[in-house]
């Protein structure tokens, strides 16, 4: 186990434990033992003391008149009353020679020789006991004790060897003692240690391995309170702070997830990068708007992704253009038009950290836009040419041409046809408003096309014929295609495309009408083999005010507006009108509708 690690606290506590008791029990038994030692050696030397004043023994020697001549006495005195004594005793002459001794072996040898001869010498010349300890030449420990002789003639000593071996081996003993105590004590101890070491981290790891699931992504897990004291109290905080962190998170998480869903399905492509270019993030639509596929890499920064399509939108000019506020411009690419808008974001201190970038496709807007320009120019222009007419004949009549009756009628009926031109363009307009805004009322009745179209023949049979043309009917006249239609905005639009086949086509031409159907459609189509229309110029004959030889469609009275209008008609009958063309061969017009599936509704013929 790893000491610095997780468990470190646990061992520190338990290595604290252990020190503390350690040293307490250390100091404790080196100062008992050296007590016990001390008490046993001051009651030895009080027992030896007190014995030998409770003999008298001092004041009897001191009565003999010469220590050293009187040896064999004291011997017997020594022998007679002190053989039970448990130490040593010895008398020492003044000539410093063991006179008598209760161990023979010293009797008649020199004191300087056997004994301590210091205190034997201090002893003589103060007159004051002495003591000291020494270790004899076997090993053995002794404590010498020295008592003056008093009152004899020539002074001597009494001499005491006390054996301390019992002591010093009692001393060990409880020493011994002891130590093992200590042991046991520090054993106990260790156990203790981890026992309250323990309960002090169990709750720490706890939090801890709460800690380590939570930085996984693990909320659902709290830290068991038990108890309430710090530990308690830090565990049950930690789970409050568990729990607010845990709803902040999915607060944030859904927030985030709500911010992404917006981003990946925002129509606009949205652009994120930091201040010197880096990319942060991408949104589908602005990958779609740059040409980017799903898994293509998006390069590494700014310039090279967008910055790159054009000079004005170049990192360096955007930047420098929301220096202070957000600003916007267009760039274009392919055949689209884009818009963008384009503002620094800021950190939570308020510091610029990069530029959101909002591209909008305006390519439809601007279409719409160049339309309505292209509108308001056509109808003004459509306008102001029989305006000028009008203005300049009755201008001229006024200045006096009404004089003269034939140039005032010839005049007049020019005014007339101007007129006439400008509410028939007022009046398609009108048409046109009405049908854009689906205003136009349609009187939805199942009839026969067949029929319809052969009216519409007749109606234009004669203007043909003026022209010198042969409409030929390719159809059986006598069947039946039914469809559900306005029958009056059916007939203007095969009157439209009728009247066209006449009006474009030279002198002397064939116009031939074909009806054929199937079970789901019919298809009228009308074609003739006039002056045709360019290939480039097709695509366009259904535009408002489109006219592919302005001259002559307004010399014929054209407005341009006849296919717009016809247009919005057929597919307001659910079905098509195409054209194709072959310029100076002829054109031809296919109208299609659907069959009318019969639900009830009154016929007519
Ligand atoms: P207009 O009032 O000028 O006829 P339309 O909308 O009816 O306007 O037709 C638009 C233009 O399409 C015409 O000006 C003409 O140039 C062209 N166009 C239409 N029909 C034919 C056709 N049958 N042959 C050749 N050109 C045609």
């Amino acid at each position: 186990m790893n000491i610095f690690g997780r468990s470190s606290v646990r061992w520190r506590i338990a290595l604290i434990y252990f020190m503390l008791f350690f040293v307490v029990l250390a100091v404790v038994s080196v100062y008992l033992v050296g007590r016990i030692e001390q008490y046993q050696l001051s009651s030895l030397k009080e027992n030896i003391e007190r014995t030998i004043s409770e003999s008298n023994l001092p004041a009897s020697l001191g009565a003999y008149d010469s220590l050293s001549e009187s040896g064999e006495e004291i011997q017997q005195t020594l022998d007679s009353s002190w053989s039970s004594f448990s130490e040593e005793l010895s008398v020492v002459d003044e000539r410093l020679r063991v006179c008598a001794s209760t161990n023979a072996n010293l009797v008649g040898q020199s004191a300087a020789d056997v004994f301590d001869a210091v205190i034997i010498a201090s002893c003589l010349l103060t007159g004051e006991n002495g003591e000291s300890d020494a270790v004899l030449s076997g090993g053995i420990p002794v404590k010498n004790l020295c008592y003056i002789i008093e009152s004899a003639r020539d002074p001597g000593v009494i001499y005491v060897r006390a054996d301390l071996s019992s002591i010093q081996a009692f001393v060990a003993q409880s020493r011994l003692i002891f130590i093992r105590a200590i042991l046991i004590a520090l054993l106990v101890t260790v156990i203790l240690g981890f026992v309250l070491a323990n309960s002090i981290t169990r709750p720490i790891n706890d939090v801890t391995d709460t800690v380590i699931k939570m930085a996984g992504g693990d909320f659902s897990q709290s830290v068991q309170v038990k108890s309430d004291d710090e530990i308690g109290q830090l565990a049950e905080m930690f789970n409050l702070m568990r729990e607010k962190l845990e709803g902040t998170l999915s607060e944030i998480t859904g927030e985030k997830n709500k911010l992404s869903t917006i981003l990946e399905y925002m129509a606009d492509g949205l652009v994120a990068i930091d201040l010197d270019g880096g990319i942060i993030h991408v949104n589908p639509a602005a990958r779609a708007i740059l040409g980017l596929s799903d898994d293509a890499p998006i390069p590494g920064d700014y310039d090279a992704l967008m910055g790159c399509i054009a000079e004005n939108i170049s990192l360096s000019r955007i930047k420098a253009s929301c220096e202070k506020q957000g600003a916007q411009d267009v760039f274009s690419r392919g055949s689209g038009i884009f818009a963008i808008h384009y503002d620094r974001f800021k950190d939570e201190d308020g510091e610029d950290i990069g530029i959101i970038i909002l591209i909008q496709d305006i390519t439809e807007r601007q279409k719409l836009e160049d339309m309505q320009r292209d509108f308001v120019a056509n109808v003004s222009h459509e306008l102001k040419t029989p305006l000028t007419t009008i203005k300049s004949y009755t201008e001229t009549l006024i200045d006096g041409a009404v004089e003269d009756r034939d140039t005032a009628v010839s005049f007049l009926e020019i005014v007339d046809g101007e007129a006439d031109r400008m509410t028939r363009l007022v009046k398609d307009l009108l048409q046109l408003s009405r049908l854009d805004h689906r205003q136009e009322r349609m009187d939805f009745r199942e009839g026969n096309i067949v029929s319809l179209v052969k009216r519409c023949i007749i109606k234009v049979e004669m203007t043909a014929q003026q022209k010198g043309h042969q409409i030929l009917c390719r159809f059986d006249p006598q069947e039946t295609f039914r469809v559900l239609m306005d029958n009056d905005r059916m007939e203007q639009v095969v009157l439209n495309v009728l009247t066209n086949a006449i009006k474009y086509t030279p002198e002397g031409g064939l116009i031939t009408v074909d009806i054929d159907a199937d079970g789901r459609e019919v298809r009228v189509s009308i074609a003739d083999n006039g002056i045709g229309i360019a290939e480039d110029e097709l695509p366009r004959i259904f535009e408002r005010f489109y006219r592919v030889d302005k001259a002559r469609s307004r010399k014929m009275g054209g407005t341009g507006l006849g296919l717009a209008i016809t247009k919005q008609i057929v597919e307001e009958h659910q079905g098509t009108i195409t054209a194709e063309s072959t310029l100076g061969k002829g054109t031809k017009f296919t109208i299609t509708l659907p069959r009318a599936v019969h639900k009830g509704i009154p016929n007519i013929e």
